[in-house]
């Protein structure tokens, strides 16, 4: 369904119509850089280690997080080696900008990242990989096509992956999105066979659902996602409980909601420091902007945050709390 977005992401600044987390609050790439560096030790210091990003946008993240970590990781940043995944040439020159004097490679998927321990993050990456729509009929299911530039409901086998098991009823639809589902399926075995972390922040629900959440933005507002092909940004929800499920072999750490994880990560009290470094009286928009990324009217509980780990890691800050799930027995 969502296949236009390569050519969306090639040729638009999709940041022309949406705001992501990075781009609210330098903070966000800096705790996640913190995190990243806590998580190196906790992976027993491998040097050389692969810092990568999944889909770094105008690469915001990364530059917040390159420049906390050479301040309070100087180890770290010199075990690091930098690999962006990234398939819009126009954002690989925003990323290079971004990665100043670093050496960064870039890579046009995921599967292409150099072998060793990996320390991945991924913001609003997932959300964008294009999904498959399906419908529960009497006589089994539909799959959502287009034809030009129509929708039409076509006879199907089950949508693939978890959500073919969900029980649903009768004209209910549901999303199935293979590029994510397949990207778990790698990184279980990766992860597994050379240790490490992928780290997903992104917007979708907890708990296992169903519902037609395939949304269009163009200039900032919402409009038909068959409109204008290649010319809107497409995203669906991302279905975190089908890839917690669709995972195995490695530990799966939450979802959390993203304000919880933030919080623990001590967002507040980096945006504390930074406000104590501004004149009195300016660090309002600061503290506005953790709200925005946390309180759960807002960014805070919509998103949510997705660890999958090698089982030796036996936690990562901010998922401190009952409930993982092992699957590497
Ligand atoms: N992480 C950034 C940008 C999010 S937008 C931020 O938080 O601001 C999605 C990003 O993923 C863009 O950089 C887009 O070009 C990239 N992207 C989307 N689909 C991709 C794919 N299939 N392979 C590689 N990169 C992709």
């Amino acid at each position: 369904m969502a296949r236009a977005n390569a050519a969306y992401y090639a040729t638009r600044d999709p940041f022309a119509d949406f705001t992501t987390a990075p781009e609210i609050s330098q903070a966000f790439g800096e705790i996640l850089g913190a995190w990243a560096a806590v998580v190196w030790q906790s992976m027993g210091r491998p040097d050389p280690v692969i810092l990568a990003e999944a889909g770094p946008g105008r690469g915001t993240l990364m530059a917040d997080a390159l420049r906390l970590i050479g301040r309070v990781a100087p180890d770290f940043a010199r075990a690091l080696r930098l690999d962006l995944v990234e398939n819009s040439p126009r954002l690989r020159q925003l990323q290079q900008v971004a990665a100043g004097p670093l050496e960064a490679t870039w890579h046009d998927c995921i599967e292409a990242l150099p072998d060793g321990p990996l320390i991945l993050l991924a913001n609003e990456f997932l959300d964008a990989l294009p999904i498959r729509q399906f419908r529960r009929v009497a006589e089994g299911w539909l799959e959502h096509h287009v034809e030009h530039g129509r929708s039409a409901w076509h006879a199907s086998g089950p949508p693939p992956g978890p959500a073919g098991r969900r029980p649903m009823p009768e004209g209910s639809c549901i999303e199935s999105c293979v590029p994510a589902l397949e990207l778990v399926d790698w990184l279980c075995k990766r992860l597994r066979a050379q240790g490490g972390v992928a780290l997903f922040l992104d917007y979708g629900p907890g708990e296992a659902g169903y519902g037609d959440t395939l949304q269009a933005l163009k200039e900032g507002a919402p409009c038909d996602p068959l409109a204008a092909p290649g010319e809107a940004d497409l995203t669906a929800h991302v279905d975190f409980p089908a890839l917690s499920e669709a995972a195995s072999g490695v530990r799966v750490l939450g979802p959390v909601t993203q304000g919880r994880f933030l919080e623990r990560l001590g967002l507040f009290a980096r945006i504390e420091r930074l406000v104590q470094a501004l004149p009195q009286g300016q660090g309002g928009a600061l503290v506005e902007a953790g709200h925005r990324l946390t309180d759960p009217v807002r960014m805070g509980t919509l998103f949510k945050a997705m660890a999958l780990c090698h089982p030796s890691l036996a936690s990562l800050p901010g998922f401190e709390e009952p409930g993982f799930r092992d699957t590497a027995a």
